[in-house]
């Protein structure tokens, strides 16, 4: 056959690869919706990945596989060790930084590509000029954007808002200008000192945008920084074209920005003071923890279990401590165990409980909680006030009734589960430390709650062990 009978049978490939992908995306997207079917969901997306890698390898640009392989080789060596060691804990950093990693490569492809068009001798034209200006400043934004977010998640700097006065007009100034230049290289794209300022200037901006959002506001901004890591990559598609990579781009753009909307409100921010304005507040260890001098009486994982055991309806708030003590798996036995004597038991699920959307959701499916047993916020939330009993599991600012009132805490305004509503609270975690938000719980001081301070997965045990004395195998 000839080779332009087989480039033509390639390309077609291609083509079919890249529209395979795209409703693999579009699929697994639509089955990442609901707890049931997401696993199913990250199935489908690995597979569209897998044909959207395949097709454009395929690419007769290509000249040479070597720099490909060295890149996967790379690559490689870096991701999978951070995926099969990062603790689930880590999460939102460790989704940081992946931000932070695809928008260098979209800005390197948009060096690599401007400086090329400029070797063709005639200059771009200003739709390719609008698509990589696009690429680089967003990319570049997005970069020290997203070590930011991984900075103040990770504490290795102060979680708390930084800011200083006139910092909007220094803000918007700076954004204004930047857009001025990305304006004036559109229409004069051999500047090619001003196209670098813009990259510089891109990557200023990531730190000052970030900068003073509070720690607590931090997973919002990390899902905003997603949206925007895809607009970069959806340019780069428009300037490279790769139409899998405007698909995917713009997909992953939608749903970033959706999901930044969605946990907005789950945590009752207004979303323009997320991008714009002072909000959030330091991490707990950045406050040094608890400053309540009030003191609560210490039970014990029987006393607990003596209480559940004689409640009929039992509700867990599981939290980000359940994460850390890895108590999923017990908690759940303990859940089958009460409900095994006739107990009605449910988990409330917070919208940001844990450090990342889903975290509790994917902690307790991994233990076999059944999906009908878990009750989003609005749907459990008037049920508490007849409940015999909730155990708080390793869960703070998602229980914080100063999130209600308290107009000077960094919860305020945060729905919360209402746990101060049931009848009995049994609270378990190692101290009286304040939760992400550093704000102390009053929760922990109502004569309806038992605090059994201690590791979760520990007390579950103590608690399982107690309960199966009495209910026989
Ligand atoms: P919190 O961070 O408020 O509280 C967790 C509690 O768990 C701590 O007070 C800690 O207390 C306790 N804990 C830690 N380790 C253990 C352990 N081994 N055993 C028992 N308890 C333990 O968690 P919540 O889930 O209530 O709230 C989530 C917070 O994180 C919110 O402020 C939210 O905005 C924020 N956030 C949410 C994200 C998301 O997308 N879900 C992402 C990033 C932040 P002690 O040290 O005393 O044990």
């Amino acid at each position: 056959m000839e080779a332009q009978a087989v480039a033509q049978i390639v390309a077609q490939l291609i083509q079919v690869a890249y529209i395979a992908a795209a409703v693999l995306f579009i699929l697994s997207l639509k089955a990442l919706s609901s707890p049931a079917t997401a696993r199913r969901g990250m199935f489908l997306a690995e597979a569209g990945m897998l044909f959207a890698v395949i097709g454009t390898l395929l690419d007769q640009r290509i000249v040479e596989y070597q720099w490909i392989i060295v890149g996967f080789v790379v690559g490689s060596a870096i991701g999978a060790p951070m995926a099969i060691f990062m603790p689930m804990t880590a999460m939102p950093q460790r989704i940081a930084l992946s931000h932070a990693f695809g928008a260098l490569a979209a800005v390197l492809v948009g060096v690599v590509k401007y400086n090329h068009e400029l070797s063709l001798g005639a200059p771009p034209s200003w739709g390719f000029m609008a698509a990589i200006g696009f690429e680089v400043l967003f990319g570049a934004l997005t970069i020290t954007g997203s070590l930011m977010a991984f900075g103040k998640l990770q504490e290795l700097i102060r979680g708390a808002p930084i800011t200083y006065k006139g910092q909007n007009v220094v803000n918007i100034a700076l954004f204004f200008g930047t857009l001025g230049l990305f304006g004036y290289l559109i229409f004069n794209p051999t500047a090619t000192n001003l196209f670098y300022a813009m990259i510089g200037l891109g990557l200023v901006i990531g730190v000052f945008i970030v900068m003073p959002i509070g720690g607590a506001d931090m997973p919002v901004v990390v899902s905003l920084l997603n949206s925007y890591a895809g607009l970069a990559a959806s340019a780069t598609g428009f300037a490279i074209d790769n139409k899998v990579l405007i698909i995917a781009g713009a997909l992953d753009g939608a749903s970033g920005f959706f999901l930044s909307i969605l946990m907005s409100r789950a945590m009752n921010r207004s979303f323009t003071n997320v991008l714009f304005g002072a909000v959030g507040a330091a991490p707990a260890a950045a406050t040094g923890g608890a400053t309540e001098q009030r003191t609560v009486v210490r039970y014990t994982p029987e006393d607990a279990t003596f209480l559940l055991e004689n409640a009929q309806s039992i509700i867990i708030v599981p939290g980000y401590g359940m994460a850390v003590a890895q108590a999923q798996h017990i908690l759940a036995e303990l859940g089958d165990l009460l409900s095994e004597t006739g107990a009605q038991v449910r988990y409330a699920i917070h919208p940001v409980a844990g450090r990342m959307p889903g975290h509790m959701n994917v902690l307790l499916a991994e233990a076999d909680v059944s999906y009908d047993a878990l009750l989003e916020m609005d749907h459990i939330n008037d049920d508490f006030a007849n409940t015999d009993a909730v155990i708080v599991v390793g869960a703070n600012d998602v229980v914080n009734p100063s999130a209600r009132y308290k107009k000077d805490s960094p919860l305020y305004g945060m729905p919360i589960l209402n746990a101060d509503k049931a009848r009995n609270i049994i609270i378990l975690k190692r101290s009286l430390k304040p939760g992400f938000a550093g704000e102390d719980n009053e929760l922990f001081y109502d004569p309806k709650t038992m605090m059994v301070f201690g590791d979760a997965k520990q007390t579950l045990t103590h608690m399982v062990q107690q309960v199966k004395k009495k209910v026989p195998a």
